[in-house]
């Protein structure tokens, strides 16, 4: 990965350029996060011509690394006003980094109304008039995309929800059957490409080459060491919790917690949690037949396999993927304990191009302001028509919880920098809290995932209640998945290499084999915390968060949480000690 592609929409011009040495080694999250702070002036309107939205592989993506085909995309976000990173795993990266590009960089604004399409070859690209895919859902996209370039092509596609600027618009990467279902989903960065007039951009790799590592016996070692420990490690293997019943095996286990945010964070257990269960997944794929399916994966080379896909009663496809977080969003934080009417919302979502979790806090929240009443499904589906029909009230919605809730009223909105949280409570997993608040990204378990030790008692116990010793505990999930985010590697390679040591050690091999470098475990927390600092200190240039302003939701501090009963507890002068040396 050499040289890095930049496509100027103001003038329409597409050049390549080498890659400089201060990016030379460097590639997913820690790339886009540099590139962010080096190249968008802090104070840029999300939407305007200053900012640029960054397209990058990991360090090790294209290669045959196990679960390594994750991109990240990096920008201004309309959302939390602060940086962003969000990452998608797909063929998309895997062809990107094969073509030899380390970055992808989207800049200027289009003057008109027109939509464009980037056609990107080894040698550059060119953009075309792309008005026949215009405020289509990104399923009919798709569908034209793949016929008209073929089905070896790989492509991202931006939704109207993102052509409308709504700021909790994704990017949908394909999955390897051309589903525009792996999305770059959190902070609202489709309203970045919309706002730039691209609608899709397409891959043609044809004669690509294979990616060389600088030393293939290194890499080959580290290669065989990961996937070894991805293989036995009884959430990642085989049969085992990710691949029998995919990312929504968390239902139950948060329900059972006490941690599962119900009704708009309520409470911390659902009545219904077992109707939307990954269990309950796995019973349909069964008795449904047809297209149903678990163990599906986002791109080649994964070995986890935690993707499904969720037929209707007839068989026929319905939706992929039933995510943890999906299911939750729109089910048991609005109160729905009906499957098929979280896939259809989940559904929407995807054609709309709208981050799943954003939309279930959003519809979490309108309900709380009486737009619909918890619990009914068909009231949500048609409130959340609305972002379809791009009605007044669908801009409301479409702008995220933080801004729904303003406009009602609402005094109970559970964002931190005015992103929605996930499916953790804070007050019954402290830990997880901790990176809700504090990390650069708003609200977002991706980006330090302390319910490992909290809940699942993997890499160590941490009790999730309990205040206690939770600060260090998040920071060092950050670090590490700031490093995991920058090889390209899915995050689900967590849990192994936090159990099994020799995992570690071929993540670490698998970098330098592939690089180069001579780093050593010392370098991922190092490097991790380098990245992080670059984050935050683009936030406090932007004026968002930093020390004294990370702060949790207010009613959290005062409203105790059912059955445990907690509040936030964490004092604030804590919280301000994260960033301490
Ligand atoms: S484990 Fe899941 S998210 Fe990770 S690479 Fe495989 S299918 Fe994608």
């Amino acid at each position: 990965m050499d040289k890095i592609v930049r496509v100027n929409m103001t003038d329409k011009k597409v050049t390549v350029e080498p890659v400089p040495d201060k990016y030379k080694g460097k590639g997913g999250r820690w790339l886009t996060s540099l590139m962010v702070s080096d190249e968008v002036p802090a104070g840029a309107h999300p939407l305007g011509p200053n900012n640029k939205l960054f397209f990058a592989p990991g360090m090790v993506t294209g290669t045959h690394a196990p679960n390594s085909g994750r991109i990240s995309v990096g920008g201004k976000s309309p959302l939390t006003g602060g940086i962003k990173e969000a990452n998608a795993g797909s063929p998309f990266p895997q062809k990107l980094a094969r073509m030899g590009y380390a970055a992808l960089v989207l800049e200027g604004l289009v003057e008109d109304d027109k939509r464009w399409l980037l056609k990107l070859g080894l040698d550059g690209g060119e953009l075309l008039p792309a008005d026949d895919l215009k405020d289509k859902g990104t399923y009919e996209c798709a569908k034209m995309l793949w016929d008209k370039y073929g089905e070896k092509t790989a492509f991202c596609v931006n939704g109207p929800a993102g052509e409308a600027k709504m700021a909790m618009a994704g990017i949908a990467f394909n999955d390897p059957e051309g589903r525009p279902a792996r999305y770059a989903g959190r902070g609202g960065l489709g309203a970045v490409m919309g706002s730039k007039g691209l609608k899709a951009i397409v891959l043609e790799d044809e004669n690509a080459p294979a990616v060389k590592p600088k030393d293939p016996e290194m890499f080959k070692a580290g290669q065989k060491k990961l996937a070894d420990a991805i293989l036995s490690h009884d959430v990642t293997k085989k049969g085992g919790a990710l691949n029998s019943y995919g990312t929504a095996v968390l239902i139950n286990i948060l329900n059972e917690a006490g941690g599962l945010p119900t009704n708009n964070f309520r409470t911390g257990v659902f009545d219904g949690a077992q109707k939307i269960s990954g269990e309950a997944l796995a019973e349909a794929a069964k008795t449904r037949g047809g297209a149903g399916m678990m163990g599906h994966s986002c791109h080649p080379g994964c070995i986890i396999h935690c993707s499904n896909v969720y037929a209707k009663e007839d068989g026929s496809e319905h939706v992929s993927c039933v995510e943890y977080e999906s299911s939750w969003s729109l089910g048991a934080n609005c109160g729905i304990d009906n499957l098929d009417q979280v896939a259809e919302l989940i559904r929407m979502c995807n054609d709309y191009g709208v981050d799943t979790i954003e939309a279930g806090v959003t519809v979490g929240v309108a309900m709380e302001a009486g737009l619909a009443k918890f619990g009914d499904g068909k009231g949500a589906i048609e409130l959340f028509s609305e972002i379809g029909k791009r009605s007044p009230l669908g801009h409301i919605l479409g702008q995220g919880a933080q801004f729904t809730g303003e406009a009602y009223g609402v005094t109970r909105i559970p964002t931190v920098k005015r992103q929605g949280m996930p499916a953790y409570e804070p007050r019954a997993v402290k830990g997880i809290g901790v990176t809700y608040i504090t990390t650069p990204m708003g609200a977002d378990h991706t980006a330090g995932y302390t319910i490992a030790p909290e809940i699942l008692s993997v890499g160590g116990k941490a009790e999730p209640l309990s205040a206690k010793d939770k600060i260090g505990l998040s920071k060092a999930f950050q670090q590490t998945t700031a490093f995991i985010d920058s090889c390209g590697y899915c995050l689900f390679i967590a849990f192994p290499i936090l159990d099994i040591p020799s995992g570690f050690d071929g993540v670490v091999e698998t970098v330098n084999g592939m690089l180069g470098t001579k780093y050593t475990g010392d370098d991922v927390t190092r490097i991790g915390d380098e990245i992080l600092r670059i984050e935050k200190d683009f936030n406090v240039r932007a004026g968002v968060g930093g020390k004294d302003a990370d702060r949790p939701p207010e009613f959290m501090r005062y409203e105790k949480l059912p059955p445990h009963n907690h509040v936030w507890d964490i004092p604030d002068e804590e919280l301000d000690t994260f960033w301490d040396k």
